[in-house]
């Protein structure tokens, strides 16, 4: 048993402080006020000196930690985001592989997810393989350019089945609602996201039926369709805002590079503060800053001098969506812990209360991470 007190509890709209959180095994027993309860001999106390408890974190769209990529060394990568209060993870892996690499990637990822260095790995995020790639998918060398046939993507919708919640699709390539039919037979709960796309609405909202509720990495990646030079035309980012159903992925790094902070109060006003999800899209290119941004460290660089992903953190997005709309502790939280669990479907995370799985975390004001505990046990 493990007993948090002087909690300030975070909930997903208000704060109970004063708190007093009890968990046995993998469970919460008991958050809320500590008047009038006793905490129980033998238990394990982390004092909380009146800083912030809140939901671990749910990052679902990440390729990497630190300087791993999680298809090449999983435990490592997830190791680094579990020191940061990510409890539940769901990797991508890279939509410019072969076959073979994604089926490689697939089983390293999935026999990681076993492990205990890997338990934070709750499933597969699998971008592409059929996006558009003329949206920073390597516009040359893309190797699922050509037609989408069912002989090629066959074996790795196998391969991922059910493991993988999520799958990005450009829903203008041709022939894509076969591939999307034939996942839904393999993952019949298949979250569908756009992503790397220059779908009109139309070509995307027809999609919802299907389980499309995502805008992956909202406002990154996306084209444009204008009808008349000089007039702005109606694309992706306007059917993502425009639908309720769709959940807006943002990724928030502290120059306001991927979505300028100005997009992200506008985005925040558009889909309220229950469809905005943060997310890392952590990367491991690694190559020189583009001038300008030196210094910037949740920032990557490929070696063409373009922004290639992050290197978030969550803890860190949500400080940088602090400093960017104003968000106070309860509206982070909701964004990097409720919003995910909502879209997953997983009702026992992303909330401090009596009967969810006990992933818990200790932040300050800047959501600087003081301690971690994942499913009752207390890693920092
Ligand atoms: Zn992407």
């Amino acid at each position: 048993m493990l007993a948090i007190q002087n909690a300030t509890i975070v909930k997903s709209n208000h704060l109970i402080p004063g708190g007093l959180i009890l968990t046995d095994g993998k469970t919460i027993i008991y958050a809320g006020t500590a008047q009038g309860k006793t905490i129980p001999a033998l238990c394990e106390t982390i004092d909380a000196h009146g800083m912030y408890v809140g939901p671990g974190l749910i990052d679902i769209h990440t390729h990497a930690g630190g300087n791993d990529w999680f298809y090449a060394a999983p435990e490592k990568a997830a190791q680094v985001h579990l020191a940061h209060g990510t409890t539940s993870v769901y990797p991508a892996c890279y939509f410019n592989m072969s076959k073979e690499e994604f089926l490689q990637a697939i089983r390293v990822i999935r026999s990681a997810a076993q492990t205990e260095a890997g338990r934070i790995i709750k499933g597969l995020y699998m971008e592409g393989p059929y996006l558009n790639s003329k949206f920073g998918c390597e516009k040359e060398s893309n190797q699922w350019k050509g037609p989408i046939e069912q002989s090629n993507y066959i074996e790795i919708v196998k391969e991922a089945n059910e493991f993988a919640a999520f799958w990005s699709v450009a829903p203008e390539r041709e022939g894509i609602l076969s591939y999307i039919e034939d996942v839904k037979k393999v993952c019949p709960n298949a979250i569908f996201t756009v992503a790397h796309s220059e779908a009109s609405p139309d070509e995307i909202e027809r999609l919802i039926p299907y389980g499309l509720k995502v805008g992956t990495h909202h406002t990154n990646a996306t084209g444009d369709r204008p009808q008349y030079p000089e007039c702005r035309g109606v694309c992706v980012d306007e059917a993502v805002n425009m639908n309720d159903e769709i959940f807006a992925e943002l990724i928030v790094d502290s120059r306001g590079i991927h979505v300028d902070p100005y997009m992200l109060r506008l985005v925040l006003k558009i889909k309220g503060k229950d469809r905005i999800v943060l997310i890392s899209d952590a990367c491991v290119f690694d190559g020189p800053p583009i001038p300008g941004l030196e210094g910037a460290t949740d920032l990557n660089f490929d070696f063409n001098g373009d922004i290639a992903g992050s290197k978030l953190t969550l803890d860190v997005a949500c400080r940088n969506m602090m400093v960017h709309t104003g968000a106070g502790i309860c509206d982070v939280f909701r964004y990097a812990s409720k919003n995910p669990a909502t879209l997953l479907g997983r009702t026992d995370l992303g909330d401090v209360r009596e009967g969810a799985v006990a992933d818990l975390i200790i932040v300050d004001h800047w959501m600087n991470v003081l301690h971690v505990i994942q499913e009752g046990n207390r890693i920092i």
